[in-house]
């Protein structure tokens, strides 16, 4: 049983930063997630990407920001069960939380912290015939490295921002041939991105097949080659190393939505004076939580935290009194 004062659902960049703040207040921390890696949307969706909304950092990559997060929560020696899902929670008769994960890990606090994000990712699947054979063979639903699409044949499906980045990042000198595929004419992304993808196309950099989706998936034991299916041209084969479809990630609460929280819209209600749900010791922080004017960004997360971990410190010690101090007057003393 691995205890401990705050048991964060989701090491996310939310679940990461209330490790500091709750380490700055001597509650230590232990974090669960389902993936195996840290970092939640920013390691698993986006690592290479440019955030421009951190404050102080004018530009930093999302998997940069992990790396610094995980260093900044390093003094306060967080525990980690990676890989396992937050399943089942329970109370004990000392009225602490027993949580246990689909593997049986089972974890013991007072409080529980839920930074659970968009919940359990699970990427939206194009019903396509033998898809799952090649799943990881040359099929992928997220772009982790590009580096790993260097000198390959790649196709894009999707109309949204991420197939629009990820077509014009890999046809700027990565990839080999780049091809986007989408169901529409019209694209669902940002004006700028749509028009760089036209002006890419119009030179040859990006082959875009609208009207268009992927309709079969052909190889030995890896892809090899697809089937389009075009309004226009009907059926035709395209020879490629890749095919990622990029149609979003389906919110999935998983679990979490069976822990008698009030839910709307697959989101955990909270009192924004600390973020507790309606189940007293249980918070809710980052995208995985709503509330009136709510915006699902890595700084208001952060907000979150800190507020919420002073309000988790007078539910184990109501008889301590909490004074704010600074960290530039008492520094940054670790366990
Ligand atoms: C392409 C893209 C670009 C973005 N750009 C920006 C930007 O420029 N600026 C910005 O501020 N935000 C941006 N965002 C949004 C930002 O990434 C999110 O706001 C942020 O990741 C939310 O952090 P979080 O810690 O709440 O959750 P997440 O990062 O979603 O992490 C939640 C974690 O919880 C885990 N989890 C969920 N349920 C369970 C369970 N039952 N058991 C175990 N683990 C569980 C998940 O596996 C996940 O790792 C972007 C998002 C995307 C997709």
């Amino acid at each position: 049983m691995i205890q401990t004062d705050i048991l964060i659902i989701g090491a996310g960049p939310c679940g990461l930063f209330t490790v500091f703040e709750a380490g700055l207040l001597k509650l230590r921390c232990h974090l669960i997630d389902a993936l195996p890696q840290a970092g939640g949307q920013c390691s698993e969706i986006y690592p290479k990407k440019p955030i421009y909304d951190i404050p102080a950092y004018p530009s930093i990559l999302a998997g940069d920001l992990v790396d610094k997060l995980m260093e900044q929560a390093a003094p306060f020696d967080p525990g980690f069960t990676l890989g396992e899902r937050a399943e089942e929670i329970e109370k004990d008769e000392e009225g602490q939380f027993i949580l246990t994960t689909n593997r049986g890990t089972q974890h013991r606090a007072p409080i529980i912290a839920i930074a659970g994000g968009l919940g359990c990712f699970e990427p939206r699947k194009p019903p396509v015939e033998g898809l799952v054979n090649f799943e990881d063979h040359g099929v992928e639903y997220i772009i982790k490295d590009p580096e790993f699409y260097r000198d390959k044949k790649v196709i894009i499906s999707g109309g949204g921002d991420s197939a629009l980045d990820w077509a014009i990042f890999l046809a700027d000198g990565v990839a080999k041939e780049v091809t986007l595929v989408h169901r529409r004419t019209e694209f669902r992304g940002h004006l700028d991105s749509v028009q760089k993808v036209m002006d890419m196309a119009a030179s040859g950099r990006i082959r875009l097949l609208t009207n268009a989706e992927v309709a079969e998936v052909h190889g030995e034991s890896d892809l090899q080659s697809v089937v389009i299916k075009t309004k226009k041209d009907g059926m035709h084969t395209l020879e490629t190393d890749h095919w990622v479809p990029l149609f979003g990630l389906s919110p999935k609460l998983g679990p979490i939505a069976d822990w008698k929280l009030n839910i709307t819209k697959n989101a955990v209600e909270v009192d924004t004076t600390d973020y507790s749900t309606n189940v007293p010791g249980i918070y809710a922080i980052g995208d995985i939580n709503t509330y009136p004017g709510k915006l699902k960004l890595i700084l208001c997360g952060f907000h979150e935290a800190t507020l919420m971990v002073q309000s988790a410190f007078k539910r184990i010690y109501p008889d301590k009194n909490l004074v704010l101090k600074y960290t530039t007057v008492n520094g940054v003393n670790g366990f």
